[in-house]
């Protein structure tokens, strides 16, 4: 008995010494040390050994197991201490910072001016981008030759199908569907036939917006822009409103804010007038009505525009309209 304990290990020592991997120390482990191993069996034998002999034995096979169970202990420290170098972190190198993407600033800001006229009640419309030129011109009381067509350089695609040059043909494809009250923003993109240079580009975004109801009159027109601009820019800003000329309304009426970089002082930006002008608006033209059939004894209405490039451009103090078209990633991070 003794022998076949001396045998075992030296058959055991061999064997450690030739364990290379994770799968030899198992091999190792299930040969030996296991309840069906060597060792056991050996223990198994122990039982019928003759009762003077078996404490001797019993405490050399008790040497051999926990021999064993040393070395198997031992060599799976080493495996697993190489496993952690090669996975080993090191705490000093900086992070990589993960990049989150932001809101296009035009998208921004059109998501501002949305959210307020949506708090005063106008839904938000929206019509196609290719337009027939009744829609763009002639429904809008601009006749074939009227010089008001020149103040937009159109991009045609054949005589009588463009590319809208301003969101108002919505207003008229509204009228014509829905007969009033009416209450809409209608935002979207719009082409002009421009040279393209830091003040313009050959589309940008405007928000156009109708009111026709019994009894709308220039007043609540005054009253509701004054409530988008301080709220867009703040309650302090002064406004006026200065007389002008666009063919869909009468009277019209352009709408200048202080300065709010300059704070009135005057500064580049504002040409050192102390003033910016930010839209445009009027009461809708009698002649649009009468195109479209809708009662001018009974109803009136307001309309008013604006370009959503000029409004961020001034926000955010961008002076490159073409920033917002080039997607540069240094540009828009910003926002
Ligand atoms: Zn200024």
């Amino acid at each position: 008995m003794l022998d076949k304990i001396s045998q075992t290990k030296t058959q055991l020592e061999t064997e450690l010494n030739s364990i290379s991997s994770l799968i030899d120390l198992d091999n190792f482990r299930i040969k030996f040390l296991t309840r069906k191993g060597i060792i056991a069996e050996l223990f198994e034998e122990l039982k019928s050994i003759s009762i003077e002999i078996k404490p001797h034995i019993g405490k050399v096979l008790n040497e051999l197991r926990t021999f064993a169970q040393n070395e198997f202990e031992k060599k799976n420290l080493e495996f697993e201490s190489v496993k952690n170098k090669s996975q080993k972190i090191d705490l000093t190198i900086p992070g990589k910072k993960n990049w989150t993407g932001t809101k296009h600033p035009l998208t921004q800001t059109l998501g501002e001016v949305k959210r307020i006229f949506s708090q005063m009640g106008f839904q938000i419309a929206q019509g196609p981008e290719i337009e027939d030129d009744y829609h763009n011109f002639e429904a809008l009381n601009f006749p074939p030759n009227h010089p008001a067509r020149d103040m937009q350089d159109t991009f045609f695609i054949s005589e009588k199908i463009l590319l809208r040059t301003h969101t108002s043909p919505v207003q008229i494809r509204i009228m014509e569907k829905q007969s009033p009250p009416i209450r809409v923003i209608i935002p979207g993109r719009v082409y002009r036939n421009e040279a393209i240079s830091s003040r313009s580009y050959c589309l940008f975004h405007q928000v156009e917006g109708l009111y026709v109801d019994e009894k709308v009159s220039f007043s609540e027109l005054k009253g509701t822009l004054v409530a988008f601009v301080k709220q867009f820019y703040g309650s302090n800003l002064k406004y006026k409103f200065r007389p002008s000329f666009f063919p869909f309304t009468e009277p019209s009426a352009e709408m200048d804010i202080s300065c709010f970089l300059c704070n009135g002082k005057g500064c580049r930006v504002c040409k050192f007038s102390g003033w910016l002008e930010i839209l445009g608006c009027g009461m809708v033209h009698p002649n649009i009505f009468k195109n479209i059939n809708v009662d001018t004894e009974k109803y009136s209405g307001y309309a008013f525009g604006m370009g959503i490039e000029r409004i961020a451009m001034l926000l955010y103090g961008v002076d490159d309209i073409r920033l917002f078209y080039e997607n540069d990633v240094r540009f828009l991070k910003q926002f």
